[in-house]
């Protein structure tokens, strides 16, 4: 019988550190609890929420759910050839000591995403990525427990809908419950060092996937905050993408404006935006504000609620608006 319990604190299981308590909880280990937490959920009339390692979310007060931690856990390899190996990976597995496992196993692919907080299973949510790699380009599939229609479906890449930090399973949110997914790993390294921070290795001889894993993890810990010491959750603005005639429009204005270009787009860095605003370093109610470092990171350190943390996201997207006619969007998930 699986063991839910009511008015759990969530505070300890986001990176926010924002009080909250969910209504009802439980934590699933096995694939086989599933069918129990269902029927508990709909004989209560309750909605399941799908909870990680909580660095993606802001947490209402109160959730009035069955809040479902996923900690499903297993790494295996299922196929291989010369060049590639298939993983299959549970969902509630630490998605930065998967990379580093795979790395020491000899398989490349995935050093660029190191450190990234949070579980294997939220991954393909928001699609995540960092210097110029993201999980579409490893993942191969999703198992997904289908909670419309009660079944288990196994989903393509294709199908999973991958774009900027958006997926299908962002766009039909508390639809899919992911199980595990399949990726994709190569035994010989093929670097991905576009990104500004990781050129400087394009000149090192016998460069190893180790060693852009080592780059990445050091450059993040000089960048971003422990969530540990200053509860955060990462980039909180995603990077506005913008048409040409605005693009030119905000360059006239402003020359040194820093941007990327995405196919017929251009990508804003939305971290320069905010600091252009005077917002870097500065807080509001509860305390909550834009990191110092890297104004990007909506920080709260003293552990204020959710609705501080809301203020300071809304000013935040109305000085922005003002100063460049920008709507920012946000990227953590709002359990409102
Ligand atoms: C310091 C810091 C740095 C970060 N850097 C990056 C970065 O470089 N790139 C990046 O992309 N992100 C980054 N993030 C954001 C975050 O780490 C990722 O979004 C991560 O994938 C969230 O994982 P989680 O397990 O904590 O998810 P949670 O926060 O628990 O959940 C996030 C969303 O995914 C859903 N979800 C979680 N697990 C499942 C599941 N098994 N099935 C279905 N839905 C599920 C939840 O319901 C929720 O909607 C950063 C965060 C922090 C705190």
């Amino acid at each position: 019988m699986v063991d839910i319990k009511q008015n759990v604190s969530l505070q300890p299981f986001n990176s926010l550190a924002i009080p909250s308590v969910a209504a009802h909880f439980v934590e699933l280990a096995q694939e086989q609890e599933l069918p129990d937490i269902i029927a508990y959920s709909r004989a209560r009339q309750l909605g399941l929420r799908v909870l990680g390692g909580g660095s993606n979310l802001v947490l209402a007060d109160r959730v009035e759910a069955c809040v479902v931690r996923n900690v499903l856990l297993g790494r295996a390899l299922v196929d291989e050839d010369l060049d590639t190996v298939i993983l299959e990976v549970a969902a509630g597995e630490n998605w930065h000591e998967l990379v580093a496992w795979s790395i020491a196993q000899g398989w490349s692919g995935l050093e660029n995403l190191a450190l990234i907080p949070g579980t294997v299973g939220a991954a393909p949510v928001q699609n995540i990525g960092a210097y110029g790699v993201e999980i579409a380009d490893a993942l191969v599939s999703v198992r997904a427990f289908d909670l419309q229609r009660e079944d288990m479906r196994t989903l393509s890449n294709g199908q999973c809908l991958f774009e900027y930090r958006n997926s299908l399973f962002k766009s039909a949110e508390n639809r899919y419950l992911i199980c595990s997914m399949r990726l994709k790993l190569h035994k010989t390294f093929s670097p991905m060092l576009d990104y500004g921070p990781l050129q400087a290795l394009k000149s090192k001889i016998g460069l190893r996937a180790e060693d852009v894993f080592d780059q990445v993890v050091a450059i993040r810990q000089a960048k971003l905050p422990d969530p540990k010491r200053i509860p955060n959750a990462g980039s909180f603005f995603k990077n506005p993408v913008v048409t040409g005639a605005v693009f030119q429009r905000l360059q006239r204005q402003f020359p040194d404006l820093v941007f990327f270009v995405v196919g017929s787009g251009y990508k804003l860095a939305a971290g320069w935006l905010i600091d252009k605003a005077d917002l870097r370093g500065q807080f509001g109610a509860g305390g909550v504000g834009c990191y110092s470092e890297q104004a990007l990171v909506l920080i709260n350190p003293e552990r204020a609620s959710s609705s501080d943390v809301i203020a300071w996201s809304d000013r935040v997207q109305q000085r922005v608006e003002q100063l460049f006619g920008l709507a920012l969007e946000v990227e953590p998930r709002f359990w409102t």
